[in-house]
């Protein structure tokens, strides 16, 4: 069916990341005539999966949290069959080639001998852990992003938490997920996924990364919207009652159009200046190892307690096993910009010598040799920088003038909740 055939308003969607696809689900479902545009040929933004002589590889390491309550609402999580990473991680030192397990131990019991040996983390911190959680668990979303804000880094020093702790497994871990190795993101940012992680693991899809978006498309054009890739929409203009939007083919006039593109796109396309423009890039280089070969970290993310060169190693498809073909193992290492070394400036090789080196040091009893180079993925921007203070600054889903609307993870915070929670905003203003 194509969305010009429903009763409702016409809708034009610009862009078909997260955001773009649950605000043309949404307003589809509600009876709109809703047509997405989308610039690429694949739907999905920044959550994108290519397939590879039987591999998977994510444009860029990242995972979905199911506990996240916009995936809950806006995803058929079952049908994703999300496979699970294990709690905590594996910290790893290159100096003296140790290996230590920090794990969760409300989440995995098993796994508390471990922990409680581990020596990279003092009785205190584990302790103050507890109470951070309890502190967090207390307040939902909202809350959490309307209380004063301060860096990360601030924020845990002020707990009381130790520098081991700090530099050795929330810097490699929640700068990880950041992008921000030094910690100088919103305090908001930690506190929100330190809940959810709490509430619950960190997943793959069975089918990678990119099944979410699918889905999410299926979903819209199940309700009737049709969605159209590779065009790029150029201009997008408030009119008398409604708004144009104008690509290369074509110019639709509806009655309102929703810009959901990336951040800069999506200023240049509304002239709304509170857009961020500037944000972390990411790198990703992927590996494999043959099974005989393969290391076994019980579905843990390998943290580098030392230094961002790389920042984590992830044994894709250990958590995931659909991720490799039968007698593969698919690594993948992440690497952060750090004391001024920015990884985008280094070649493909250099970057698989830095794994390697890592790698030797960490698990002696392995052969690097057998590592072998698959694909490097650059992503210049990833998500939008989130200093303190950031997001009281973002604009509103309504911000543009006329029938002209915002969605993007920028009128939120930069996650997957962020960008869902957005798409069903802007639906909803769209509706009013
Ligand atoms: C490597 C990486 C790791 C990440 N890790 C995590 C993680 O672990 N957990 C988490 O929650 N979040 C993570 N994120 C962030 C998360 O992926 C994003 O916040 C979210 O996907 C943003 O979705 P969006 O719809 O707002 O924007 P986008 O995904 O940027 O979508 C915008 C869409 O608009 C299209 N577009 C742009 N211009 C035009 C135009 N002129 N015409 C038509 N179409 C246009 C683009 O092609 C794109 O499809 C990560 C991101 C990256 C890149």
């Amino acid at each position: 069916m194509d969305g010009r055939d429903a009763d409702g308003p016409r809708v034009a969607v610009v862009g078909a990341g997260l955001a773009g696809l649950v605000c043309a689900a949404r307003l589809a479902e509600a009876g709109a005539a809703v047509t997405v545009v989308e610039r690429r040929e694949a739907v999905g933004g920044r959550v994108q999966t290519d397939e590879c002589d039987g591999y998977l590889l994510d444009r860029g390491f990242q995972v979905l949290f199911p506990a996240y309550p916009a995936a809950r609402t806006e995803l058929d999580l079952d049908a994703l069959d999300l496979e699970p990473f294990a709690s905590g991680a594996v910290l790893a030192r290159a100096e003296t080639g140790e290996r230590s397990v920090l794990a969760d131990p409300l989440r995995d019991p098993r796994a508390l001998p471990q922990s409680l040996l581990n020596r990279e983390v003092t009785t205190s911190d584990k302790l103050r852990t507890l109470l951070l959680r309890r502190d967090v668990a207390r307040r939902d979303e909202d809350e959490t992003f309307a209380r004063p804000d301060r860096s990360i880094r601030e924020h845990l020093r002020d707990w009381g938490f130790s520098e081991r702790f700090v530099e050795g497994f929330v810097a490699p871990f929640y700068g990880g997920i950041t992008l921000d190795r030094s910690l100088s993101t919103s305090k908001r940012v930690f506190e929100y996924t330190f809940k959810t992680l709490s509430e619950g693991p960190a997943t793959l899809p069975a089918d990678g990364m990119g099944a979410v978006p699918r889905q999410l498309r299926d979903r819209a054009e199940r309700a009737g919207a049709t969605v159209a890739t590779g065009e790029r929409v150029r201009r997008v203009e408030p009119t008398g009652g409604g708004a144009r939007v104008e690509t290369a083919a074509r110019t639709l006039d509806v009655d309102a159009a929703v810009v959901a593109a990336d951040p800069p796109t999506a200023r240049e396309l509304s002239g709304v200046d509170a857009v961020p423009t500037e944000g972390p890039g990411s790198v990703t280089q992927f590996y494999t190892l043959p099974d005989h070969a393969a290391i076994d970290t019980r579905r843990r993310i390998v943290l580098n307690v030392e230094d961002a060169a790389p920042n984590a190693l992830v044994p894709l498809s250990d958590v995931a096993p659909g991720y490799a073909p039968g007698d593969r193992q698919l690594l993948c290492a992440t690497f952060l910009a750090d004391d001024g070394v920015d990884p985008f400036e280094a070649s493909d090789e250099a970057l698989a010598e830095q794994t390697r080196t890592a790698f030797e040091a960490w698990y002696p009893e392995r052969a690097a040799a057998g590592l072998e180079r698959l694909d490097t993925v650059r992503v210049p921007f990833a998500q939008f920088a989130q200093p303190p203070g950031v997001h009281e600054r973002l604009p509103a889903v309504d911000d543009p003038d006329g029938s002209v609307y915002l969605a993007g993870d920028y009128t939120e915070w930069s996650a997957i909740q962020g960008a869902l929670r957005s798409g069903r905003r802007a639906a909803a203003a769209v509706l009013e």
